[in-house]
């Protein structure tokens, strides 16, 4: 399994499940090790997935535990689209990927993971990656370290930010 396409050197992890009970975004760095968050604003963030699709992937997510679009008010709207515009720009930077898919699921029909807090994925793509992840099926992919991830996106967010 050692010359798998991938960007980087790869490790591999298997996905755990997020205790239903508990919100990760309304707390985001409870019980972690390392701290996911690339970026705050003013009334949302930008977290790594800790179980990220591909290398990079971003979620930008408002500060209050609501689960949809239509419960925003017009200044969260505001800032987590300019959370996503700056999400792009910072991904485009530092992996220069070939795509970027972005994305909400609204709800456990629509393939939300934490359904009841509202988040946008950015997920960097590249050209074969699909067939990567069907043939490792429900193997992670675990790219980069995401400790190294954030200490590469922060810096970058920061300046884009002052910008
Ligand atoms: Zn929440």
């Amino acid at each position: 399994m050692d010359r798998l396409w991938a960007p980087w050197r790869l490790s591999y992890v298997t996905a755990a499940q997020v205790p239903a009970t508990d919100c990760i975004f309304c707390d985001p760095s409870a019980g972690r090790d390392i701290d996911l968050v690339v970026f705050r604003g003013e009334h949302s963030y930008v977290i790594l997935n800790l179980y990220p699709y591909n290398n990079g992937h971003l979620m930008v997510v408002p500060d209050r535990h609501l689960s949809t679009l239509e419960a925003l008010t017009p200044d969260e709207q505001t800032e987590l689209m300019r959370l996503t515009r700056l999400s792009e720009m910072a991904l485009n930077e530092a992996y220069k990927p070939q795509g970027i898919n972005v994305g909400i699921n609204l709800g456990k029909a629509a393939g939300a993971g934490i359904e009841n807090h509202l988040h946008i994925h950015l997920v960097p793509r590249w050209s074969g990656d699909t067939n990567f992840m069907t043939a490792v099926g429900e193997t992670r992919v675990l790219p980069e370290d995401l400790t190294a991830t954030a200490a590469r996106l922060r810096p970058i967010f920061a300046r884009l930010q002052a910008g």
